[in-house]
């Protein structure tokens, strides 16, 4: 019973007995899967695993049944998903990300089999529930271990985000991107690829601008202010202070957390990540303060490449990345056309200029 004159707990209390709590329920949930006999691994705790939310327009094409949803309203948009439930959906613009999350998934379990270190992928979709068949029917076609559905029914997803300390999320829709970039979460919109690509079934590639990416955007705003003479003047005046950090910081520090796992198994050779820089920066005028801040951060990254202005497209199609990361439309759209998957990330001094262009 609460009240009677009994004070209220202290909040540190209250913040330890509800994690107790959550613990309980986590236990309950472990002996009652423990009692399942199934093949499948166990979904792992939000606070051991990586959480990666990805909306179903990021997942599957649904250019045409959003249109459907656009031009006739949401009671056609649902008759229509019903009435082709068993149609299966084709791969959307985060699907071979996904598939190649999983891929690392299979690794780390070969490697770690009691280990709850790794990817856990969480539909977040507003989709109302009866067009949850045909995911469900999509997924389960593809072998896709997506266990986890939110069902926003239109509502703001940042809520359901932090419930499940989401570590990455990725939707097509931009006002919900932005919304969960505001609210601390590693965010990008996802566009439709507009070529096919071949990409790597064994090695996850993930690339990153660096500037309103993994870093902050205090340099940009120096060059976008002041331009670029006094950008470079700048980068090297300050070479030994670290930057601060940006959006997809946390992300990059997370896949250095798992290929640190392959690396433990004498794996290095054979890791199934592999980590790019693709930053509009020059080596020589600008790129040490970068290199320096992430040594800084104790994080390594595989390969970096200073283009000193050049278009990032071309260099992009030798990558070949499941993904893109970019804080500026201008470089999103040039990889798209050459067929890159590309994240834009809405963070930043950039978004300024992308919305008076
Ligand atoms: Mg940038």
């Amino acid at each position: 019973m609460s009240g009677s004159g009994s004070e209220e707990p202290p909040p540190s209390q209250a913040a330890e007995e509800q994690q107790q709590e959550a613990e309980q329920d986590w236990a309950a949930a472990k002996a009652f899967y423990d009692n399942v006999v199934t093949q499948r691994p166990r979904p792992p705790k939000p606070q051991n695993a990586i959480t990666i939310a990805v909306s179903s327009r990021a997942l599957f094409n649904l250019v045409e049944e959003q249109k459907i949803y656009e031009d006739h309203g949401l009671e056609k948009y649902v008759e229509y998903q019903q009435n082709n439930e068993n149609v299966i959906l084709k791969p959307g613009p985060a699907f071979y990300f996904v598939k190649a999350l999983e891929h690392v998934n299979a690794r780390l379990l070969e490697l770690y089999p009691d280990d709850e270190e790794r990817f856990d992928i969480v539909l977040m979709t507003n989709n109302h529930a009866q067009v949850g068949v045909r995911l469900i029917n999509s997924i389960n076609h593809y072998g896709l271990t997506i266990e986890r559905f939110c069902m926003t029914g239109g509502e703001s997803p940042v809520g359901y985000l932090t419930a499940y300390l989401t570590n990455l999320y990725l939707s097509a829709d931009s006002e919900k991107v932005q919304e969960a970039i505001k609210a601390g979460i590693a965010s990008a919109t996802m566009f439709t690829a507009n070529k096919d690509v071949v990409y790597s079934d064994t090695q996850l590639r993930v690339a990153f601008d660096g500037d309103a990416v993994i870093f902050s955007d205090e340099s940009e705003q120096i060059f976008k202010e002041q331009g670029l003479d006094r950008f470079f003047e700048h980068e090297q005046l300050n070479e030994n202070k670290p930057l601060a950090q940006g959006p997809l910081k946390g992300f990059l520090e997370d896949l250095g957390k798992l290929q640190k796992k392959f690396y433990a198994r004498n794996e290095r050779l054979n890791c199934p990540i592999r980590t790019y820089l693709v930053t509009a920066r020059s080596a020589a005028s600008s790129g040490a303060r970068v290199l320096k801040t992430l040594r800084s951060w104790g994080l390594e990254i595989d390969e970096a490449l200073f283009l000193a202005g050049a278009p990032k497209g071309p260099v992009l199609v030798k990558i070949r990345p499941h993904i893109f990361f970019d804080d500026q439309m201008y470089h999103i759209e040039g990889a798209q056309k050459l067929g890159t998957t590309a994240a834009h990330v809405p963070y930043g001094i950039a978004q300024k200029y992308n919305k008076s262009t």
